[in-house]
């Protein structure tokens, strides 16, 4: 750990801090427990005394929102709190427009932070709007669930979703600091917990052997709350933030964080969005998939296929499409959908594709027909 030193009365001693290079807008994850209690401290000592608006979901207001007032106390004025519903419909153009009148008329200005206080659907939402009022004001991720303090807090990515697919709109817009306090997870439900864990796996499967070797290990400990938890989150951090440092626009190595995210974001397109199907559970069966296929395709063996579907199944999470509550897609939706994909090139979806575990690359030239043929035998369970 190294704080500056007026940090240091913010932090105990079990905080981890993961810096993002970034150049001019560089900016630190501090992960630990008992953070949000000290969150004011934290943001006065890098954005000074901001005027903020908190955008949390009912279910994080209902459990952490105190903690949160009471830490911003007078160091940080508090210019007013916006609750909105939880879930992924909350990401629409709709609420997009409703958050950003209503940031608006808690006046906050172009000097002002917005804080984005909840799981990956509030920091999407309220970074996006972070980005476009005013031109652009301060973002403070404060991320509550567990793939949004290993994943969607980091990176600067915004968005929301269309009827034409998920995440088709959004911005890049960095924040000025993450604070991951591990401790609210405690009120995270379960299956949320295990959503966010494949986010975890994927960055063992896609560049880190040793990672996946030592989740394999600390899985019981991660989710009983033990000390591999912190551990856990700051190693993910540590890779994503490595990977966002080179390539913040996702115009090359970025893309390796879609492991599984092709075939995944299609699937919550045919669950519609719902809880059906969590995120984190789609990108499970996705990652599996790739895994799957490409050992059909002689590039992974075996064995690497089979400890990653079994790490999964191990966590209780799904891995094979037959598993979606209320049906299977066919083929022809499933490829249909994979067509809207944002990583589509002239019409050719780009696909993460693996050599062995912690061995991930992009593949622009997929064969098409194998897939189709693959994905036949997947959606009728074969
Ligand atoms: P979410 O925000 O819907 O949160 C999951 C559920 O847990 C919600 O009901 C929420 O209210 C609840 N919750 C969150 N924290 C809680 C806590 N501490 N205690 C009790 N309940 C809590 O979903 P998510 O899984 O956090 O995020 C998924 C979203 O993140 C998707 O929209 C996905 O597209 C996006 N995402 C974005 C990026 C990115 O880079 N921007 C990366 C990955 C995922």
């Amino acid at each position: 750990m190294d704080a500056d030193p007026g940090m240091q009365d913010a932090l105990s001693a079990d905080t981890r801090i993961v810096p993002v290079g970034l150049g001019a807008r560089s900016y630190d994850i501090v992960i630990g427990g008992g953070l949000l209690a000290r969150s004011g401290a934290l943001i006065f000592e890098r954005l000074g005394a901001v005027k903020c608006a908190i955008v949390t979901d009912e279910n994080v207001a209902g459990a952490h929102l105190d903690t949160l007032l009471g830490a911003l106390g007078d160091t940080c004025p508090h210019a007013g709190t916006i609750t909105l519903k939880p879930g992924e419909a909350t990401k629409s153009f709709s609420e997009l427009a409703s958050l950003c009148e209503r940031l608006l008329e808690l006046g906050i200005e172009r000097g002002d932070a917005v804080i984005a206080f909840g799981g990956g659907v509030v920091g999407d939402i309220a970074g996006f709007a972070a980005s476009i009022l005013r031109r652009g004001v301060a973002l403070v991720q404060i991320p509550t669930s567990l793939l949004a303090q290993v994943d969607s807090s980091v990176g600067g990515k915004t968005g929301i979703n269309t009827p034409q697919g998920k995440n088709l709109i959004g911005t890049f817009h960095q924040p000025r600091l993450v604070i991951s306090d591990t401790d609210v997870l405690m009120s995270l439900p379960e299956r949320q917990f295990r959503a966010g864990y494949a986010e975890v796996v994927k960055y063992g499967l896609l560049g880190d052997v040793e990672f996946f070797n030592w989740l394999e290990k600390s899985r019981a400990e991660i989710f009983a709350g033990g000390p591999a938890r912190g551990q856990a989150i700051e190693t993910s951090c540590r890779a994503k933030a490595a990977i966002v440092a080179e390539d913040e626009r996702e115009s090359g190595k970025r893309a390796l964080l879609n492991l599984g995210h092709t075939f995944g974001h299609a699937l919550e397109a045919h669950a519609g969005y719902s809880d059906r199907l969590l995120h984190g559970e789609a990108i499970s069966i996705g990652m599996a998939l790739a895994f799957e296929f490409s050992n059909e395709m002689g590039l992974c063996s075996g064995q690497d296929a089979q400890r990653a579907i079994a790490h999964f199944k191990a966590a209780g999470l799904p891995v094979e499409i037959g598993r979606i509550p209320g049906g299977a897609p066919g083929a022809g939706v499933l490829l249909a959908l994979i067509a809207q994909d944002k990583k589509v090139q002239a019409g050719r979806p780009a696909f993460i594709l693996v050599r062995g575990i912690g061995e991930a690359y992009v593949e622009h030239r997929m064969d098409m027909e194998k897939l189709q043929d693959f994905l036949k035998r997947k959606c009728s369970g074969k």
